[in-house]
């Protein structure tokens, strides 16, 4: 079928089976010869009616009549028939008629045959240089692309942690003679549409050096071993480049570098495993002055082989997450850049999209350009926004509920403040550093982050409070919500609490029922679990009570955080300094 790829072959190929049917067509007209037994022949030899006979080796000769008409009889076969033939005046051929018009099609039929050969010859040739690129990738480098950090709009905290790799890639020698070992691969994860594509562009064109961009899944394939020397290529091309610096950029790195499932040995998986060791080999073999950084991406960094993430290796991570409303506005902004823009809201349109990827804001300022350029409208405007709107957002809702219902922003919101507020109250100390509702790979509604206070030891009541501000987030739930509409959302907060609370009464000897005594010492002792998971009950019940005082003593204070956190949707510590918030009880 390959064959048929190249479709001039069709030509020779009609143009045989055409004159393939004439012949068929001329040899029946010519089967349609007379046959004459000899006696009749000799008949007409006597007679001198014939003009013309033609001997060929066949068991027949032809014979034509002076009249014009032509009849086979039997070959006589004898040495001299051709002699006596001659004495009579007739003419003799040792080979048919040359029927002219059988000819042509023959010369036809002759030269589609060959050019078919030819063609074919010629594909083939191309289908086997196919198999032999096989293991020599494409990965065609862009040499100057015009990425750059401009294109990345938000994202801040992720261009601010590569910025010293581009000065890197800049001055590799610098480097090398401080002795600084530069990050050689880079990781970024994060959803899909974040911009981790477009990142790792912008950091070659910051560096101004070549971008060479491959996927995972180009590197599984059927044959052993293609993979792994298709990353060797890749190496070999990289730094045979004319300024020995580059990029490589490697997406999908989840396709090559899964967690070995261990016993489960099918099929793909060992040529995998060689794709993965050639590229670790391959990561290794370079050293730090030569300016190659490979940056790869992922949707679930969980997911990976440990062996990737070592030091060496993929050693920085930077999360990409998802925009949140400022991000957005600057995402909108820079799309609506360079096309005609009528009275369109950005602020609004920041608002309207939360949750939405930077690639599905960028969708939907397409499709409102496609709308208005249907419409032949000078400029988009918020009306083909609005369409756009119910167009994306359709085409999203059906793949996947990303798209979250107002209720839940509004849960998330007061979950998260419920830790933060709980925190400011209670541990004054510790700073919070961001609250979001955005979500990560590190929490599935939202989380908040603050930085621990530096200690030696935990105590007690640290400990106790740790475990209150684990607690404020379902607190926050149960009083404003009311109880029948707590959340899921809270597993992991519980998942921590129980285990502090478990510890600290079966490790550091905190507790009653077993007092200084350590559990783990004790684990094949008969021991009453069941009054452990008493204790347990009744500590973290007495603390949650505190908990829910705390918020209900503090509701007007969370109603004010969680409404800015509402419109906003990521606070920083100096948010909540802004908002003045008493600290201590
Ligand atoms: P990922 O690799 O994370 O799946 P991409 O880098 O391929 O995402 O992003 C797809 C497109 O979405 C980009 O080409 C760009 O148009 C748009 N986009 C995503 N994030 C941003 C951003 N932070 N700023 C501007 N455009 C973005
Ligand atoms: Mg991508
Ligand atoms: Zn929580």
């Amino acid at each position: 079928m390959k064959m048929l790829k190249n479709k001039f072959i069709l030509i020779p190929i009609s143009v045989l089976i055409l004159s393939l049917g004439l012949l068929v067509f001329m040899n029946y007209n010519n089967s349609s010869i007379s046959y004459k037994s000899y006696i009749l022949f000799e008949k007409d030899l006597s007679s001198k009616n014939i003009s013309t006979i033609y001997i060929t080796d066949s068991p027949k000769i032809r014979v034509q009549l002076k009249n014009g008409t032509t009849y086979e009889t039997d070959n006589p076969r004898t040495p001299d028939a051709k002699e006596t033939f001659l004495e009579k005046g007739i003419n003799v051929f040792e080979n048919y008629p040359a029927n002219s018009r059988q000819t042509y099609p023959i010369a036809l039929m002759a030269i589609s045959i060959i050019s078919i050969i030819i063609m074919s010859l010629k594909s083939s040739g191309k289908a086997s240089k196919r198999v032999l690129s096989l293991d020599s990738l494409d990965a065609t480098a862009v040499e100057d692309s015009n990425y750059n950090f401009n294109n990345v709009a938000g994202n801040e905290e992720a261009k601010e942690s590569v910025k010293d790799v581009v000065d890197f890639l800049k001055n590799p020698e610098k480097y090398a003679s401080y002795g600084a070992r530069m990050p050689k691969g880079i990781m970024l994860y994060g959803q899909p549409g974040t911009g981790k594509t477009l990142l790792a562009r912008a950091v070659a064109g910051e560096a101004d050096v070549p971008f060479y961009a491959v996927s995972g899944s180009d590197f599984i394939q059927v044959y052993v071993g293609v993979g792994a020397s298709r990353i060797r290529q890749l190496f070999k091309k990289a730094r045979g480049n004319s300024q020995g610096k580059a990029v490589i950029f490697i997406d999908e790195i989840d396709a090559i570098g899964k967690k070995r499932s261990g016993s489960n040995s099918s099929g793909g998986s060992d040529e995998r495993d060689q794709t993965l060791n050639a590229l670790l080999t391959e990561m290794s073999g370079f050293d730090e002055k030569e300016g190659i950084v490979v940056i790869a991406a992922t949707n679930r960094l969980d997911m990976l082989d440990p062996a990737l993430l070592r030091p060496g290796r993929f050693d920085r991570h930077i999360e990409i997450t998802l925009p949140d409303i400022s991000s957005r506005e600057k995402i909108i902004n820079l799309h609506l850049k360079n096309k005609p823009m009528g009275n369109i809201n950005v602020h609004e349109w920041a608002q309207k999209t939360s949750y939405f990827s930077g690639a599905k804001i960028e969708n939907l300022i397409n499709e409102a350009a496609i709308i208005a350029c249907k419409e032949d409208s000078v400029t988009i405007e918020n009306k083909h926004m609005d369409k756009a709107f119910s167009i994306v957002l359709a085409g999203y809702e059906k793949k996947n509920r990303d798209y979250i219902r107002d209720i839940d922003r509004k849960i998330t919101a007061y979950h998260e403040v419920g830790h933060a507020l709980v925190s400011l109250k209670i541990l004054p100390n510790e700073k919070i550093s961001k609250i979001t509702i955005i979500p990560s790979t590190k929490g599935a509604g939202g989380y908040t982050l603050s930085i621990p206070e530096d200690k030696l030891y935990e105590n007690k009541d640290y400990l106790k409070r740790r475990i209150m501000v684990l607690l404020g987030g379902r607190a926050a739930e149960e009083v404003v919500f009311g109880s029948n509409y707590i959340t899921t959302g809270a597993r992991n907060d519980l998942q921590r609490s129980t285990s502090i609370s478990f510890n600290m009464i079966t490790q550091y000897g905190m507790g009653k029922t077993l007092g200084l005594l350590n559990m783990q010492e004790l684990h094949d002792l008969n021991i009453n679990q069941d009054e452990i998971i008493h204790e347990c009950k009744k500590l973290i019940d007495s603390i949650y009570t505190e908990v829910k005082n705390i918020i209900i003593e503090n509701r007007h204070c969370l109603k004010k955080i969680t409404e800015l956190l509402l419109e906003k949707e990521t606070l920083f510590s100096k948010d909540l300094e802004d908002l003045k918030i008493t600290t201590h009880r």
